[in-house]
């Protein structure tokens, strides 16, 4: 058994239940550790606080398992804490049902490093972290036991990784994927490529965003800058907008966008359009061409990963969100994201903001979003918040 020492007062954030553990915050460790080992935690006077998993590459060198010293992290410690994660979401109204669900949001749900996805018979499981990876077996007993399904893919390759000393890993953990994977999502279907798309395959944490586009969309001209797969174009088009531009830099995820609408053919596909471009050129373009619309969706990447980009990040937030000031009509409704975990809410609004006064724009906050509820934030992990969105509607 493993020991982590902390230096004086700096017990302070995980008395807060907050679970990482900063090499600063580190005095010493006693016994022999590999990484992703167990360790407890204590305090300079030798009080147990936590249970760790170590993390010798990591800034973050140790992430809490659990606030009980005592309690042991083995195979029933992972069933229980994937059982209650799913059973969680079984008892909300918007997610019980639902054939795409992120069950295990990493630390806010307990689980520092683990993502558990669920694409109707398949899981998708990614592992950021040194501890995650070590209890690879033990999380896919656990999440083939609480959700009864059998085929379990692995798509550890996020960048995270490399931070911990991990290679990236993919591939399948057990059962197999069946030909032509989709879910349905308030009524329209849409194809998850686990192997290949972005993330585990497909963005879950934009559903209930979808579902509000949908209901904004009747008779509007959209724009959909980012749109990826075709999420919030297929919702548009199913709520009654009139044409939905959609644009993407991407082409394969172009090309199963286009796979996507005829996987519903009671959308009207002639009025989609779709356009492999980049989204800062395409909008000065249309704005040349003097197209107009009534609804913009922005949807970007991750512009800012840590707050150490936010500068430039918040220039180009700016830029996307004051050309499509420019091309919505009056009445118009812009829905605007940032997902950069470095770019807090209140800057997001500002640029937002300055973007809007840039450009003249009379505008109006109809709506704040986040993400799903499946992606909750912990209350003492506010790092985990990442996306934040605005509905403005212009004057
Ligand atoms: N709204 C989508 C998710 C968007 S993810 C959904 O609900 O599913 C961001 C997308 O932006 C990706 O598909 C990526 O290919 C695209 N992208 C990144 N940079 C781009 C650029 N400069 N121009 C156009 N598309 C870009």
């Amino acid at each position: 058994m493993a020991d982590l020492i902390l230096k004086p007062g700096k017990e302070r954030s995980l008395l807060r239940r907050h679970p990482w553990i900063f090499a600063g915050s580190v005095a010493r460790t006693e016994g022999r550790l590999r990484p992703g080992d167990t360790v407890t935690v204590l305090d300079r006077d030798h009080r147990p606080l936590a249970r760790a998993a170590w993390s010798p590459h990591s800034q973050i060198r140790a992430r809490v398992w659990s606030f009980d010293p005592a309690a042991p992290v083995d195979h029933a410690f992972f069933k229980r804490a994937i059982a209650a994660a799913v059973r969680r979401r079984a008892g909300h109204p918007w997610l019980s049902g639902q054939q795409g669900m992120r069950l295990v949001h990493g630390e806010s749900d307990g689980l520092p490093g683990v993502i558990i996805d669920r694409y109707g018979d398949v899981v998708v499981v990614q592992l950021t972290s040194a501890g995650a990876d070590k209890w690879r077996d033990a999380i896919v007993d656990a999440v083939i036991q609480a959700t009864g399904c059998a085929n379990v893919y692995e798509r550890s390759d996020s960048d995270l990784r490399a931070l911990e000393g991990l290679q990236a890993m993919s591939g399948m953990l057990a059962g197999s994927l069946p030909q032509d994977l989709s879910i349905e999502e308030y009524g329209v279907r849409m194809a998850v490529d686990v192997v290949q798309g972005h993330k585990t395959g497909f963005y879950l944490d934009q559903r209930e965003n979808r579902a509000l586009a949908r209901t904004l969309a009747a008779g509007r001209r959209v724009l959909n800058c980012f749109c990826y797969t075709g999420g919030f174009s297929l919702q548009a088009l199913a709520g009654g907008a009139s044409e939905v531009l959609s644009i993407d830099s991407s082409a394969p995820a172009l090309e199963t966008a286009r796979r996507n609408l005829a996987l519903n053919p009671a959308l009207d596909a002639t009025r989609a359009e779709w356009r492999n471009d980049d989204v800062f050129q395409a909008m000065r373009g249309l704005r040349a061409d003097g197209r107009r619309f009534d609804m913009i969706i922005l949807d970007p990447p991750k512009f800012a990963p840590s707050a150490a980009h936010a500068e430039r990040a918040a220039r180009a937030y700016k830029d996307i969100n004051l050309q499509a000031f420019r091309l919505l009509e009056p009445g118009g409704v812009l829905m605007t994201y940032s997902c950069s975990g470095g770019i807090g809410i209140e800057l997001f609004q500002k640029i937002v903001a300055g973007a809007a006064i840039d450009v003249g724009a009379d505008a109006r906050i109809l709506h704040r979003l986040a993400a799903a509820p499946d992606h909750p934030v912990g209350l003492a992990v506010p790092e985990g918040e990442y996306l934040k969105g605005l509905v403005c509607q212009q004057a």
